[in-house]
């Protein structure tokens, strides 16, 4: 192991990022007990809200254990040389650039699996059940993992090939090209995600006819929004969380209304829902975002251009030969902070982007029926209604509850 910039860069990123994460989790538990926001207090009963201060304690303690275990992991990782180690192990059987570096990120990535696995069955069968969200069975669980890994496999397999490939043929322009290939899989993936990826765990359906699907199709003519693009998805197979979101873009466009959501909410709070989605369709949103994030695709792939021939890089974790995979471990890290920053801009997008769909809702639907859904899902889900603000900044991309109700009640 070489002591070099790269090796402290990498401990420091790691440090920093850990123990800013811990403070921001310690501000925001410290308003657990603080008052409810006036425009909030009809959200919770009593006893509920000592259920929802429950799941609080309890998401937080499970978050503290399990941050704690993977930073440390983490860390050893580093500390230990154990990346080189584990290069140097697959140098004796492979030696191509591209079938090393699958090795390499295979064998990490199912060892990162199995070490989350414990955390990850504790917290849906025995945080989410104690709660009563739990609705995945283990035949559930098990197919949903094996499918993951199997995509993760293919896709990120399928990626990574391609990315070493451009690096090792083209070592001071592949930038351009990694670029231009992975703009085109994001909006590939962004346009077909909904009818390649969603269908292999879920099932979507166009909404039944009836009373709802009469009120959609009255607002969809009024707002200019076609009911072929409405559909519902069996979320309760695994949560009793209800949610939307908007997907695809262009033609492929859609919204997705859980079928939990159908179950809790009014028509009309149904109807301001679906009013917030299409908002975020009318306003451009998702064209926005993905802008967005190829710009940042492009910067990371310009800064690794700078830094992927620097054999330091892999001296830092442990080797003497330097290898691409190496390389791409340790400028992960290093781009850490980079990544932090853009991510924080774009929250703060999201939130002015979803303060503009609450009030394109508000113009086409009904500010009072929005507030009335939030605040049911705020109820059905155990939001917190009380986060710190600096939390906020940092990790929310939507704004706080009581924020949103300010403003729809205007
Ligand atoms: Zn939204």
């Amino acid at each position: 192991m070489e002591y070099n910039v790269f090796y402290f860069a990498i401990i420091a990123v790691l440090f920093f990022g850990y123990f800013s994460d811990l403070a921001l989790e310690f501000l925001n538990s410290s308003r657990r007990s603080h008052p409810i926001p006036k425009q909030l207090d009809d959200v919770y009963e009593t006893d509920s809200y000592n259920k929802q201060q429950e799941y609080e304690k309890s998401k937080s303690k499970f978050g503290l254990i399990s941050g704690g275990v993977s930073f440390l992991a983490t860390i050893c990782m580093f500390i230990f040389g154990i990346f080189g180690i584990l290069d140097s192990w697959i140098s004796a059987f492979a030696s191509l650039p591209i079938v090393s570096a699958l090795y390499f990120f295979g064998i990490i990535a199912l060892a990162s699996s199995v070490l989350s696995l414990p955390f990850d069955i504790y917290a849906t069968f025995v945080i989410e059940e104690k709660f009563g969200f739990n609705r995945t069975t283990v035949k559930t669980y098990v197919l949903d993992k094996l499918k993951g890994l199997a995509l993760a496999a293919v896709i990120g397999g399928a990626i990574l090939s391609l990315i070493i490939w451009f690096i090792d043929s083209f070592p001071d322009t592949f930038w351009i090209y990694a670029w231009i290939c992975l703009s085109a899989i994001t909006v590939f993936m962004a346009m077909f995600y909904s009818t390649l990826i969603v269908p292999i765990f879920n099932k979507q359906k166009p909404l039944e006819d009836g009373s709802l699907r009469d009120a959609i199709t009255a607002y969809g003519e009024k707002a200019g929004f076609s009911l072929d693009s409405i559909f519902v998805i069996d979320g309760s197979k695994r949560s009793s969380k209800a949610n939307a979101y908007f997907s695809g873009l262009g033609p492929k466009k859609r919204i997705v209304l859980y079928d939990t959501l159908i179950n809790d909410l009014t028509e009309d709070e149904i109807v301001a829902v679906l009013a917030h989605e299409v908002g975020h369709y009318k306003k451009k949103h998702t064209y926005q975002m993905m802008a967005v994030s190829i710009l940042q695709t492009g910067l990371m792939f310009y800064l690794l251009s700078l830094l992927v021939s620097n054999a330091g890089l892999s001296a830092a974790l442990g080797s003497s030969t330097h290898k691409i995979h190496l390389a791409l471990i340790a400028f992960g890290v290093v781009y850490g902070p980079v990544s932090e920053i853009i991510g924080l801009a774009m929250n703060v997008l999201s939130r002015k982007n979803e303060f503009e769909a609450d009030n394109f809702a508000k113009g086409s639907s009904s500010g009072a029926a929005l507030v009335g859904a939030l605040k049911k899902l705020a109820r059905n889900n155990l939001s917190n209604l009380t986060p710190h603000p600096a939390y906020v900044f940092f990790n929310y991309s939507h704004p706080p509850m009581a924020e949103r109700v300010n403003n729809l009640m205007l």
